[in-house]
């Protein structure tokens, strides 16, 4: 593809890159999507938008998160420097915060004062909720009875800020029929409700603004690199569930076309349908990912031979979706960026190599990054770097990952 199509990394008006995108919705649901777009369009151009944005992700996230030279990874791979950018330590404890403040500051001016989100593990519902804590909004966040089991402490820390969970019965009882709920629930209170949406998904605008609010952890990854090697890195890794946290790395490198962008999407147990979540790789197995429209947006989604949605599995809840951002799709189809997946085996192997040997808990969504990273490392020279995005701490997954190891474990004793 023609360099000047692959640097054009903003959408058309209607939120197209190449075929990807667009925005699928009811009729209802199309003047809201303008009038934000129109909104968004403005506080774009607005340099005390951005200010206000600015101070509160200094002061309330902590940001800029730091880069900072894993050196015992890197030694453990043998090759290029591995770099790790922090999002683990930006308030909350992931990149989701980037997301919910920008868009926010965006509700507010729009006069909106009741604010619903949908979420899978429950990150993004904490984000949410803890942005209407600090501007004293409403707020009503949609899970799945499902995750709602499973994620019993983010649903709690939910509460204690304030919001309200509703409990979704509907489907597989996880992220997309949370994602239907909140799309009903935005349809009927459309006059005074902000829809929050939490990864670069969904119809436009929300893919092309996730995209704008997270790029901030790529500029500062760009800057911070520059200083600390003196040049630009040989590669970005980054996990990809929705997408938010590898365009946010990628999107600020796009025009440096000899930096490869590097996805790892969850392979989760195997290649048959319904094991794993890599839209990008499952042409060869039945359950494939292929182009289709998944609430809001054309993308690579997992579907079945009659284009029903497919399961999925992901140890990580936060990989655990049948569709991709549209411009991820763009991305790869254009050549400019790589996909690749990792198992839940590799994904636990790389929390622990990162735990032990940096003394970094990251989370599971972002430990699938780490041995693509070591891979990729090896095969440089020690000149070389590579910065890997920690999109969040892992905390949240300990528990998870002790009764995994109890598992093992106790199959070891049968044999
Ligand atoms: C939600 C989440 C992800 C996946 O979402 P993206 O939109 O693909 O970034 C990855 N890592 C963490 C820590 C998350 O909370």
């Amino acid at each position: 593809m023609a360099r000047s199509t692959i640097n054009r990394s903003e959408p058309d008006e209607h939120g197209h890159w190449g075929e990807f995108g667009g925005r699928y919705v009811p009729e209802t649901l199309v003047a809201p999507l303008e009038e934000l777009t129109r909104e968004f369009a403005h506080a774009r151009d607005e340099t005390d938008f951005w200010s206000e944005l600015e101070q509160l992700r200094r002061d309330y996230c902590g940001r800029p998160t730091p880069l900072f030279h894993a050196q015992r990874l890197s030694a453990h791979a043998g090759g290029a420097q591995i770099f790790l950018k922090r999002e683990d330590l930006a308030h909350t404890g992931s990149h989701k915060i980037n997301n919910a403040l920008g868009q926010v500051l965006l509700a507010r001016r729009m006069g909106k004062r009741r604010i619903i989100a949908e979420t899978g593990a429950g990150q993004h519902g904490v984000a949410t909720a803890t942005v209407c804590a600090l501007f004293g909004l409403r707020c009503v966040v949609y899970m799945g009875a499902e995750d709602v089991r499973r994620q019993a402490l983010n649903v709690f820390r939910m509460r204690s800020l304030g919001a309200e969970v509703m409990t979704v019965n509907s489907g597989t009882r996880t992220l997309k029929d949370a994602i239907n709920e909140a799309l009903r629930d935005w349809v009927t209170n459309v006059r005074d409700t902000y829809y929050l949406l939490g990864s670069a998904l969904g119809p436009h605008p929300y893919p092309l603004m996730v995209r704008e609010f997270q790029s901030v952890i790529g500029r500062e990854a760009r800057e911070q690199i520059l200083a600390q090697n003196g040049k630009l890195p040989r590669a970005l890794v980054a996990c990809v569930g929705g997408g938010s946290n590898a365009i946010g790395l990628f999107h600020p490198f796009i025009g440096d076309e000899q930096v490869r962008c590097i996805g790892v999407e969850a392979g989760g147990r195997g290649e048959a349908a319904g094991e794993h979540a890599a839209r990008f790789h499952s042409g060869l197995t039945s359950g494939g990912g292929r182009v289709g429209v998944l609430q809001g947006t054309k993308s690579y989604v997992l579907q079945d031979r009659h284009g029903q949605i497919a399961n999925t599995h992901s140890i990580s809840a936060g990989l655990d979706y049948a569709a991709v951002g549209p411009e991820h799709a763009y991305l790869r189809d254009a050549g400019r960026a790589e996909y690749i997946c990792a198992s839940d085996a590799e994904a636990l192997e790389g929390f622990s190599l990162c735990t032990k040997l940096e003394g970094i808990t990251p989370a599971l969504e972002s430990s699938h990054a780490i041995l693509p990273a070591l891979r990729l490392a090896k095969n440089l020279s020690s000149d070389d770097a590579i910065i890997m995005n920690l999109s969040g701490r892992g905390d949240k997954d300990v528990q998870l990952v002790a009764d995994v190891d109890l598992t093992v474990e106790g199959d070891e004793s049968h044999r």
